[in-house]
């Protein structure tokens, strides 16, 4: 039988790649090909970001108004919540991740067009009550360019989607490189974007390897932003790349965020939002509570809790709505999982749930790991620094409020944090001193379109969604008019 086979997006039209080139893409459930995908290469690139270049300088794109922006952005929020089921399932079959949890997202993704569509027109320059007689001085915001949109496997549309709205609402053009091992619902999504009515070139779609394509996307010279999201190590060498042309750069990394729980906490909800944090989605999410900071009294009971509610885990299908832990979305991935539960057993921690593959019978043929969960682990072990991307916890005891913000800040990353404490002055100060983007209390793993979302130190640079994120794809200009008769002095810089 043969596999449906995808085509580049650019310039409104659907074309196949210039080398005739394609690859497979799989589903992580059966570990077995389900699409092609085509394998860009640099001739792709320059077709993609040429068109995108071509729209934002001339054409229909530049002269519709910030209004018309936003009608169309509405028009795409309206067509994506009427294709919504397919597009989670689309997401299933190539990511794994849960049909509850896709659905869901999807269900959820116009909010991001409508948004940003209403804002498109509400980006307000300002008159500046200016210092000096007889000028007038005014800001206005203007577009950038080129956008360059590249994202990772783990919420395809959902984390371009946080990108595409603001730039478009903005007015910029964009070029949408998707993750090689998910690139085919990106591909749907430009279906509707074609039929929302958008000119031509404002949104390209191109697919391929990062390794093949990615750096020659990120130098090109017609690209005047790069917005990333993607792991640590791939974000530095896309931020070094953009120095080059001295490039704007958003960038949405890695996390290794802690969880913290008190002893005044309600511990059953601590428990179900610590599984949550780590658990859901397989682990394989940024924000993943991948490091749980609990108070040294309560530490023993605590654990027992949520190994036990672990245990209930249902694994199995993705696409069944019944199943609670999904395969991991990528063979890579997978591996690189199991050589971190080598680690932790060498590293001397004490594993007291999971700790290999699946094997149980409900799991199928693909990448699945068994949920894990590690004691008798310090801050300073590898399996505690380190971001692991899967369904695997580091379980870290402290003392009291000092402690437990040391412990929490030492780490190069700062994503985000949970606290769970009844203590109204512990949350205040806690929340303060936490060094993270996002900071949940007595709730984990909570977004939304209107409130912003990015990391401190190496988790990213820039804030996704809310007000802040459309400021990413926005340059100020400041105008100056006089209305002076006579020039003064032209050899003297004129302060006053
Ligand atoms: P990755 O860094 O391997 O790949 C991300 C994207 O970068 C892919 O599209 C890939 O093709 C591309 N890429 C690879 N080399 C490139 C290069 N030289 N230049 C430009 N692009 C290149 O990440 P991944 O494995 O797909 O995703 C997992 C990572 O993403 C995790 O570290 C996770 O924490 C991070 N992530 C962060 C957020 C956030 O919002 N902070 C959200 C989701 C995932």
């Amino acid at each position: 039988m043969s596999l449906p086979k995808y085509q580049h997006f650019i310039n409104n039209e659907w074309c196949d790649p210039t080398n005739n080139m394609w690859y497979e893409s799989f589903n992580p459930y059966t570990a077995k090909p389900w699409c092609l995908i085509p394998k860009g290469n640099k001739e792709d690139v320059e077709l993609a970001i040429g068109s995108a270049h071509q729209a934002f300088k001339t054409g229909e794109w530049p002269t519709l108004t910030p209004t018309q922006r936003g009608q169309l952005l509405y028009k795409l929020g309206d067509l994506i919540a009427e294709h919504a089921d397919k597009l989670a399932e689309i997401e299933v079959m190539d990511n794994g991740k849960l049909i509850s949890e896709m659905s869901a997202q999807l269900h959820y993704l116009p909010q991001w067009f409508y948004y940003f569509g209403g804002l498109a027109d509400k980006i307000e320059g300002s008159v500046i009550p200016i210092d000096k007689p007889q000028v007038f001085n005014y800001t206005r915001y203007e577009p950038l360019g080129v956008v360059v949109a590249i994202t990772p496997w783990n919420s395809p549309l959902l984390l371009a989607s946080w990108k595409i709205a603001p730039a478009l609402a903005a007015g910029n053009t964009i070029v949408l490189k998707p993750s090689e091992f998910t690139s085919a619902s990106a591909f749907e999504f430009a279906k509707l974007f074609k039929a929302a009515g958008f000119p031509p070139g404002v949104l390209n779609v191109i697919s391929g390897f990062g390794r093949d394509i990615g750096d020659d996307l990120v130098l090109h010279p017609q690209v005047a932003k790069v917005a990333f999201t993607g792991g640590t190590e791939t974000g530095k060498r896309v931020y070094e790349n953009a120095a080059k042309g001295i490039k704007k750069v958003s960038l949405e990394l890695g996390g290794k965020s802690p969880n913290i729980v008190f002893d005044d906490a309600n511990i059953d909800n601590a428990v179900k939002g610590v599984i949550s944090g780590i658990f859901a989605a397989t682990g394989q999410t940024c924000i993943a509570g991948s490091r749980l900071l609990v108070q040294a009294s309560i530490h023993d009971e605590f654990v027992d809790k949520i190994v036990k509610l672990a245990k209930t885990a249902k694994m199995g299908d993705p696409l069944s709505f019944e199943t609670q832990v999904g395969p991991v979305s990528t063979e890579p991935q997978f591996e690189k999982i199991l050589s971190y539960l080598k680690l932790a057993k060498e590293e001397g921690a004490h594993c007291v749930l999971g700790g290999d593959r699946a094997k149980s019978s409900q799991a199928g043929t693909g990448w699945f790991v068994e949920p894990s969960i590690y004691t008798h682990v310090h801050n300073k072990m590898r399996i505690a620094q380190e971001e692991i991307f899967g369904p695997v916890l580091a379980v870290i005891p402290f003392k009291d409020d000092e402690e437990a913000i040391s412990i929490a800040n030492d780490i190069p990353y700062g994503l985000a944090a949970g606290l769970w404490t009844n203590d109204i002055k512990r949350i205040l100060e806690l929340s303060n001193k936490l060094q993270a983007g996002t900071v949940w209390v007595n709730t984990y793993r909570m977004l939304s379109y209107l409130s912003p979302f990015g990391g401190y130190k190496m988790s990213g640079i820039g804030r996704e969604s809310g007000k802040e994120a459309i400021y990413n794809y926005l340059q100020a200009k400041s105008v100056w008019i006089s209305t002076q008769t006579e020039t003064p002095n032209p050899f003297v810089m004129r302060l006053k």
